[in-house]
C-alpha cells in the first residue's frame, strides 16, 4: 500500500464543480485584485477566527512582515521567536533590521518555552512571535502574561493554526495580532500563495490595510512605507469554499491522530503531546524517533512518505552565523531536529491506509 506524506487531490475532486463555479465568477467580474471577493472571505475569516478585523494578503511570509511593519519594528529591535519553525517566522524579523532572539522549545510540545522567555528580554525587546507549531497553540496564556508584565507585543505565527484553540479562543485570538498561511500544505490551502492577518485593534488594522499596498489610503498619497502584500481575488473565492469544510477536514485530522496515538502507544516512537486546554488541528503529525534518517528510509522503503520539520535549527542557519549561536546554545531545539518525523496526517486518508503506516513504523522502530 502506497501511502503519500501528503496529497492534494482527494480534496480537490469532490469540490471541483464548487470551487470551478467560484473561480468563474471572479472570472467574469474581472475584480481580480482585492475587491468584493476578499472582503467577503476577510468577513468570514473574521468570525471564524473570532477576531474583528481579518486582512487578506499575498502570503503567510507577507502578513508576518506586514504585521511587524505594523507594530513599528525597526533596526536594532529584538524579537523573541523560537528557533525549532519555518525561516519566516525570524526572517520577517531580519528583513526589518530587527533581531530575531532565539528561544528554546517545551519538548513536550515543540512550542516556544514561556519560562525561558524571560531571561532574553532586554532593553531592546519590542516584541514576541510565537508559533503554534504543527498546529498546536503555544502557551498564549503565559506568554500574554509576560508581554503584559513587560510591555512587549505578541505576534502569532498561527501559520500552520488556523481553528486551534488554547482555553476554548482560537489561533490569532490571543496576540495583538496573529498571521495565517494559506499555502496548498496547510490546514486550509489556496491555489498558491496567500495568506492573511488577524486582530482586534481598529487602527492596527487600518494601519495594516494601509501596509499592504504600500502604505496608501487614497491611491498615490502614502502615509506609510509599506509593501504590495495583496490578496488576489481567485485565491479569495477558492477559500471561501473551502472555509465552510475546515473544521471537518480538521476533525478528520483528529481521528486520523487518534488512530497513530492507539497504535504507537507502546511502541518506540513517542507520539505527540497535546497540552490540556489545547485543541490541535494536526497540520503536522510529529513523532520523535531514534535513527530518524533511517527510519525515514525505510518508510520510504515500504511505500510510505514521512517529513522532516526541521532537519536544522534557524539560529545554526548560515544566514543566521552573524548571531554568534553556537551548537548546544538551544539543546531541545537541536534534538528535536534529529528526531522527529512527520507522518502522513491528511484527512481524506483512509483509516486503512493510517492503520497501515502506523503498524509499518511500529514495526520499525519496535
Ligand atoms: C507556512 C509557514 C509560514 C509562511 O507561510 P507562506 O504562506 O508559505 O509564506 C510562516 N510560518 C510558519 C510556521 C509556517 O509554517
Amino acid at each position: 500500500m502506497q501511502v503519500k506524506l501528503l496529497d492534494l487531490q482527494p480534496q480537490y475532486v469532490p469540490l471541483r464543480d464548487e470551487i470551478r463555479q467560484a473561480i468563474d465568477e471572479v472570472c467574469d467580474a474581472q475584480s481580480l485584485v482585492l475587491g468584493p471577493h476578499v472582503e467577503k472571505f476577510e468577513r468570514a475569516l473574521a468570525g471564524y477566527c473570532e477576531t474583528k478585523h481579518a486582512i487578506g494578503v499575498s502570503s503567510g511570509t507577507d502578513a508576518l512582515l506586514c504585521a511587524l511593519m505594523a507594530i513599528d519594528i525597526k533596526p536594532g529591535d529584538e524579537v523573541i521567536c523560537p528557533s525549532f519553525t519555518f525561516f519566516a517566522t525570524a526572517g520577517s524579523i531580519a528583513r526589518l533590521g530587527a533581531v530575531p532572539v532565539f528561544v528554546d522549545i517545551d519538548p513536550r510540545t515543540f512550542n516556544i518555552e514561556p519560562n525561558l522567555i524571560v531571561r532574553k528580554i532586554t532593553k531592546k525587546t519590542k516584541a514576541i512571535m510565537p508559533v503554534h507549531l504543527f498546529g498546536q497553540c503555544a502557551n498564549m496564556a503565559a506568554i500574554n502574561e509576560i508581554a503584559c508584565r513587560h510591555g512587549l507585543l505578541n505576534i502569532e505565527d498561527a501559520a500552520q493554526a488556523i481553528g486551534a484553540t488554547h482555553h476554548r479562543k482560537p489561533a490569532c485570538a490571543h496576540g495583538f495580532a496573529g498571521c495565517l498561511s494559506f499555502y496548498p500544505t496547510k490546514n486550509l490551502g489556496a491555489f498558491g500563495d496567500a495568506g492573511a492577518i488577524c486582530c482586534n485593534d481598529d487602527s492596527l488594522a487600518e494601519k495594516i490595510r494601509k501596509l499592504r499596498v504600500h502604505g496608501s489610503g487614497h491611491t498615490y498619497y502614502h502615509d506609510h512605507i509599506g509593501g504590495m502584500f495583496r490578496l488576489a481575488a481567485i485565491q479569495a473565492a477558492v477559500l471561501s469554499v473551502k472555509l465552510k469544510y475546515l473544521n471537518n477536514w480538521h476533525e478528520l485530522r483528529r481521528r486520523n491522530a487518534g488512530i497513530y496515538d492507539t497504535i504507537l502507544a507502546e511502541s518506540n516512537a513517542i507520539t505527540p503531546f497535546i497540552e490540556p486546554g489545547n485543541a490541535s488541528i494536526y497540520n503536522q503529525y510529529v513523532v520523535r524517533v531514534t535513527g530518524r534518517d533511517a527510519v525515514k528510509q525505510k518508510l520510504q522503503d515500504a511505500g510510505i512518505g514521512s517529513g522532516v520539520y526541521y532537519p536544522l535549527g534557524l539560529h545554526l542557519q548560515k544566514c543566521f552565523s552573524h548571531l554568534g549561536y553556537r551548537s548546544g546554545d538551544l539543546p531541545e531545539t537541536e534534538k528535536a531536529c534529529a528526531e522527529v518525523l512527520a507522518l502522513p496526517i491528511y484527512p481524506e486518508l483512509s483509516v486503512e491506509q493510517v492503520a497501515h503506516v502506523a503498524t509499518t513504523l511500529r514495526e520499525i522502530v519496535g
